[in-house]
């Protein structure tokens, strides 16, 4: 539901849509702007068109707060507020992450996770931060400008995979609820479901579940450990309404959906449809927008009925200024429980709880979002399915380790990575001060010394009378054996203090550079933490 960006750097996954939607799998240039007291701001921000929005002053004061911050930074990063203050500044995060993120989880951010916003920062590894900053090799997503998407929606996809399914002898049940899963022995042996009135029990011998993990938990028959349901229990979501508009008005904006971060109205983001294709909106004189509004299932917002939903979504879209009310011809809404797995404080030590409680079981597997109560987007969602697919026939692909993006990126190019690696490592390897002084400080006297006795063996009537100029600087040098060795002293000193002098100003420019290159990349990702949601 909502607008979904088809963008994967898997070559399996991007291949199974191509191959599922073939021509109609379109190109789409993306606009996305946050919309923030009445101006659009770019998305990923640009300095120049921040300043010009914000104006001087304010601008000069986000610049303050962003020095205040590096200065005396917060000591511990353990909310997404501390997190991002310390990277941005008080100021700039109040404008321009606190509103969106508080509506999207529906919690102050000084009781949200840093994890949420840590999270792909956390994996970069070195190779991943040079190859960012160096070879540009993995954009964060916000960087790319271009995305697929289906002609007529992502339900295409989903469609072209039933018909393949069907057509291979596969069945499908829909509107079909799972209500107890069986085990005996560590297995699933039977699942239950329940289709219109009827309920039907049916022997398995492989589950892979997408259901929700806090649901499926509960399917259990008989039931896991209390410690295991009650993590589950704790395990949040977000809830999201989508109230479509239909609007008499040809174009309302470019872009293909809009942040919307005033805190003075409710919707947090605005699709337009037919931005994404214009296949969406079969009559061109009209537009169709998804409002957005972030929930709880069961709140005050998700209980207010349709028509004050589609009242409130018309009201909000003309205070924005995108359309007057009286052009909003029809509406309708969709609520979708549980679209956001929340990452709160202690939410990982519950999910290895519930982990713990179902590795037990030697033919269950969860995958997708919900399944593994892991931010996925859509196409590590469906990896997760091929790979459990593969585990069934024998493969021991281990689900958990591959949704963690860069690691999964990284995966792509498994190929070059060990390699990579290791040439990553060689080239940024620390010097080894006292290692490098003694080598340098050797040879430098070794040098010495061997052309003061060469220049002994070669004789002559004034022995070495070049060399013996040394003498001015290496008090008590001589071109005789004893001055060879003074030499060799001499200059294995001066070797040894240059040798040490350089490593280390040598590894302290590698360290800035190491500190600067991972400071930009972590900036570069967290610009894509808005399209996350
Ligand atoms: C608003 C929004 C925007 C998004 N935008 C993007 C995007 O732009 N790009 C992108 O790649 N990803 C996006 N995502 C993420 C993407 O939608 C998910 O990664 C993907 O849909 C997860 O797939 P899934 O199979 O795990 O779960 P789902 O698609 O949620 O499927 C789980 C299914 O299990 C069913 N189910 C639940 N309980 C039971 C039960 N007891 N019995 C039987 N069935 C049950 C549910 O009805 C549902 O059909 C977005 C998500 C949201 C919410």
């Amino acid at each position: 539901m909502g607008g979904h960006r088809f963008f994967t750097k898997n070559n399996e996954i991007k291949g199974l849509w191509q191959e599922a939607l073939g021509d109609s799998l379109l190109t789409v240039s993306r606009l996305s702007r946050i919309h923030y007291k009445g101006r659009f701001f770019n998305y990923p921000l640009s300095f120049l068109n921040a300043l010009s929005n914000l104006g001087l002053s304010e601008s000069l004061l986000i610049l303050l707060s962003y020095l205040k911050s590096r200065g005396n930074p917060h000591p511990e990063e353990k909310t997404f507020e501390q997190w991002v203050s310390n990277r941005f500044g008080k100021r700039l995060y109040e404008t321009f992450f606190k509103t969106y993120t508080e509506k999207v989880w529906g919690i102050p951010c000084n009781s949200l996770g840093a994890e949420w916003a840590a999270q792909r920062i956390k994996g970069l590894s070195l190779l991943v931060a040079v190859s960012n900053a160096l070879l540009n090799l993995q954009k964060p997503k916000s960087l790319i400008n271009e995305f697929n998407y289906p002609l007529n929606g992502p339900g295409m996809m989903w469609e072209a995979f039933q018909e393949t399914i069907r057509a291979k002898g596969g069945q499908i049940l829909f509107n079909t609820e799972v209500t107890g899963i069986f085990h005996e022995n560590r297995r699933i042996s039977h699942v239950e479901y329940a289709l219109r009135n009827s309920r039907k029990r049916v022997p398995v011998s492989h589950v892979i579940s997408s259901m929700p993990i806090t649901k499926l938990v509960t399917a259990l028959d008989p039931k896991p450990p209390e410690s295991v349901l009650e993590a589950a229990r704790q395990l949040r979501h977000r809830s999201f309404i989508m109230v479509g508009l239909i609007v008499d008005n040809k174009a309302l904006f470019p872009d293909q959906w809009i942040y919307i971060h005033s805190p003075d109205v409710k919707v947090g983001r605005i699709q337009n449809f037919k931005n994404w294709s214009s296949a969406m909106v079969p009559d061109p004189c009209k537009t169709s927008v998804g409002m957005e509004y972030f929930c709880d299932e069961g709140d005050e917002l998700w209980r207010l009925t349709d028509e004050d939903l589609v009242a409130i979504a018309s009201g909000e879209l003309s205070r924005l200024g995108f359309c007057d009310t009286g052009d909003v011809s029809d509406g309708f809404v969709i609520r979708q429980p549980m679209a956001y797995p929340v990452y709160d404080e202690g939410y990982q030590e519950r999910l290895m709880a519930v982990r713990a409680g179902l590795e037990e079981f030697e033919n269950l597997q969860t995958i997708g979002r919900n399944g593994m109560h892991r931010y996925n987007n859509m196409d590590h969602s469906m990896l997760s399915g091929i790979l459990a697919a593969q585990n069934t026939l024998g493969a021991t692909r281990d689900l958990w380790e591959i949704n963690e993006e860069e690691r999964y990126l990284e995966e792509d190019t498994a190929e070059r990575t060990p390699f990579l690696e290791s040439l990553f490592s060689r080239a940024f390897a620390r010097m080894d001060k006292l290692a490098f002084a003694t080598a340098l400080g050797s040879v430098c006297g070794l040098a010495i010394f061997l052309a003061t006795l060469w220049l002994i063996a070669k004789g002559g009537d004034v022995v070495g009378p070049n060399m013996s100029l040394l003498s001015q600087y290496f008090f008590g040098y001589s071109v005789t054996v004893k001055g060879a060795c003074i030499g060799f002293g001499y200059s294995f000193a001066w070797g040894f203090l240059f040798g040490w002098l350089f490593a280390y100003i040598r590894n302290l420019f590698l360290a800035l550079s190491i500190y600067q290159i991972k400071k930009r990349a972590e900036k570069l990702s967290i610009q894509d933490f808005l399209d996350g949601f």
